[in-house]
Parts: structure tokens; C-alpha cells; sequence
């Protein structure tokens, strides 16, 4: 029996707050879609992942997913019913009998929970995953209790909800003709059609990210696991100068300055890149910039300097390792770099894996003393601090 997974990311996020949609908010380091599409990615039972994303998160989803391997996304609708219709719509040509729809924003989906759904399926027409609810429940319109409800059959329930692909697809597609909306979760839409839906044991880890409370809560179990993991701390530095030459704007830290010169080089010749980069190869013990891009292969004229950074985290990455920190300081009398320092961070944060407050920028003059003081060149120095295990 052949397995796919839709995973619904549709949502905008607003009641989770901060500056992105929550599924794409870093979790140990990692965007949350990308915690729960691995879990799924790595279950041996699932042969095909659908995700369906919102209008306009087309770049957010290509950086989240890194190298895992998943179906190219498709594009929701205006409420999470109508996108688990497309996702599930999108699966239907993959050849799979059996579906599985999960939350984006539930990252801590275990194998055995998927397992368990899975193997539920060979005998149920639907499964739900379901805690029991321990509080007392009120009846309590306009808030004052009418009544208090008999808990004992009551289930607070979760995904991945799993359904026989082309069953829940006909129900799907019927509730959209018939125009019934507000059907919360893909079971409704079930049961509205009359298909059996029965609940096994959920988890209660495989909690809904919905606060940003929940995120920061998330990231901090992620990053003591991750840390605890991984006990041999290493520092590495690199420095990095750069002559100024005619030109209309320099790259620093991946971000373009206007200014009246550019920096000679080969590449884009970003020297805060590349001394970040020195730092990251000299925590690791592997060499320099020079060792993996040799400065005479012509390859690398003009190259965007992110291209070097990816290499030295991949390399961290090969080694199970991850960063702690990074700290970058800029020596130069002009540009102004200041203005800057926040999209330079936003621009490192996912090429390094790490929040921003993990991310250090810092410039300083030399007070117009020497090469640098007249303005002949800029200089960079950063450190890396790694963990690997
Ligand atoms: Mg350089």
C-alpha cells in the first residue's frame, strides 16, 4: 500500500506574530516546515509529500527545504479546507492509495506516530490521532456555564489524519460543490460524507506551533537537544582586505552598498563573507578560502561569495556540526555600513542555520590611520564558533 502526505502550509501566520509566516520561523535553527517535512521525508512508509503552500511563499518555501527531497509545492486556496483539496487533488496522479494530511506547524510529529496512522489505515477507512481531554469541560455560551459536559468521549484531536486517498478526495470535491465551509480539519469533511473516522492515541508533543510563545518554546527544547549532542566547541578566525577600485558600490556580508568605489577582487570580493567564511574553515581545521576556490580557476570570477559560505557550512553539516555564533567586524571609513547590519543578518541567518541573534555585525573606523584610514581598501575579521559532536 502506497503512502503520500499532504502537508498544509497555506497559512499566513498573524496569530503567531513576528515578521514571517510561523511555518517558516527558525526552530533549532531550522525553519519549522522543514522539522516536519523531514519527519515525514525519513519515514520509509511515505512514497510521495505534497506541501501546499500560500500565494507569494514560493522563495520561502525553496530556501526551507534545503536538500530535502519533496514534490515541488502547489499553491493553496483562501481557507485550510480548499487547500487540502488541492493537496490532495495534486496527489491523486502520484499513484498512492492512502493519504496522510498533516499541519505544517506541528514539527514534532514522531515516526511512530506516522507508523501508527499507517498501519491503522490497513483496517479503518480513516484515522485520527487524538488525546483524551483531561480538563473539565463547560457549556458556556456568552460566558456563563449552561452546563458541564461529559468529557469521557471527548477527544482533542490532531494530524497526520490518514484517509483512503480517493475517498476523502470525492469528499473533498463534494463539500467544495455543496459550498460547506468552516470544516475545521479533513475528519469533518469525512464524517460529513459518511466515512468512518476512528481515533487512535495521539502524542502529546506533536503539538500545534500557533503562539510565538510556542516558537521560541520549540526552538529552545530543539537547541538544548541539538547542544547537548554535540560537546566539543571549537573557535576558528579569518581576516580578509580589499583594495577599493572604480566602480558604484561594494557587497558586504552578502548585501550591496552603494558607494562610490567597488572592491577589487575575484569573485564579488566580499570581504566579510570571506573572512566568515576563514572563520567557519579555520574552526573546522579545513584549510581556507583558497584551498576550495583556487583564486586561478577562472570559474569563480564574478562568483557571489555565498557560494564559499555554503561550501564551509557544508562541510560544518558533513560533520554533524552546527554554529553557535558568529561575530563579523567591518574595518572601514566608508561606506557607511550601520544602515545595513539588518538585512546582512537576515541575509546570513538561513545560509548559516542559525537565529540572528546568533549573528553579530560590527564597524568601526580606523580613525583615519593607514591604508584603510585613506581609503584605499576595507578590511574584514570574524570569528566562528562551531559544536560539532
Ligand atoms: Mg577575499
Amino acid at each position: 500500500m502506497s503512502v503520500a502526505v499532504v502537508i498544509v502550509a497555506g497559512g499566513a501566520g498573524f496569530r503567531a506574530g513576528g515578521e514571517l509566516p510561523k511555518q517558516y520561523q527558525l526552530i533549532g535553527g531550522r525553519p519549522v516546515i522543514w522539522w516536519t517535512l523531514k519527519a515525514f521525508a525519513e519515514h520509509p512508509g511515505v512514497s510521495h509529500i505534497q506541501t501546499v503552500i500560500g500565494a507569494g511563499h514560493e522563495k520561502l518555501f525553496a530556501a526551507a527545504i534545503g536538500d530535502l527531497r519533496v514534490a515541488p509545492p502547489v499553491t493553496g486556496g483562501a481557507t485550510r479546507q480548499d487547500s487540502c483539496r488541492i493537496g490532495v487533488a495534486a496527489c491523486s496522479s502520484a499513484g498512492a492509495q492512502r493519504v496522510l494530511i498533516h499541519d505544517a506547524a506541528r514539527p514534532f510529529v514522531s515516526a511512530d506516530l506516522i507508523s501508527h496512522v499507517i498501519a491503522e489505515l490497513e483496517r479503518s477507512e480513516s484515522v485520527i490521532p487524538g488525546l483524551p481531554i483531561a480538563d473539565t469541560i463547560k457549556h458556556a455560551p456568552g460566558g456563563l456555564v449552561e452546563r458541564t459536559v461529559d468529557r469521557q468521549s471527548l477527544w482533542s484531536v490532531q494530524t497526520p489524519q490518514g484517509f483512503d486517498l480517493n475517498a476523502i478526495l470525492a469528499a473533498h470535491t463534494k463539500a467544495h460543490e455543496q459550498n460547506l465551509q468552516g470544516l475545521t480539519d479533513d475528519a469533518a469533511v469525512a464524517e460529513k460524507f459518511g466515512i468512518k473516522v476512528r481515533v487512535i492515541a495521539g502524542r502529546a508533543e506533536n503539538q500545534k506551533l500557533t503562539t510565538m510563545e510556542d516558537i521560541h518554546e520549540a526552538d529552545r527544547i530543539l537547541t538544548a537537544k541539538a547542544n547537548s549532542e554535540r560537546l566539543d566547541v571549537r573557535v576558528g578566525q579569518g581576516i580578509d582586505f580589499h583594495e577599493f577600485e572604480a566602480g558604484d558600490g561594494v557587497v558586504l556580508c552578502g548585501v550591496r552598498i552603494p558607494h562610490d568605489k567597488k572592491l577589487k577582487g575575484h569573485s564579488d570580493a566580499d570581504a566579510a563573507m570571506h573572512a566568515l567564511t576563514d572563520a567557519i574553515l579555520g574552526a573546522l581545521g579545513e584549510g581556507d578560502i583558497g584551498t576550495h576556490f583556487p583564486p586561478s580557476d577562472p570559474q569563480w570570477k564574478g562568483a557571489s561569495s555565498s557560494i564559499f559560505l555554503k561550501k564551509a557550512v557544508d562541510l560544518l553539516s558533513l560533520r554533524n556540526g552546527l554554529i553557535a555564533n558568529v561575530d563579523i567586524t567591518i574595518l572601514a571609513e566608508a561606506p557607511r555600513v550601520g544602515p545595513h547590519i539588518e538585512a546582512m543578518k537576515a541575509l546570513l541567518s538561513p545560509l548559516l542555520h542559525v537565529s540572528k541573534d546568533r549573528i553579530a555585525i560590527k564597524a568601526t573606523t580606523t580613525e583615519q590611520l593607514g591604508a584603510i584610514g585613506r581609503r584605499e581598501g576595507l578590511a574584514a575579521f570574524a570569528t566562528a564558533t562551531v559544536r560539532l559532536p
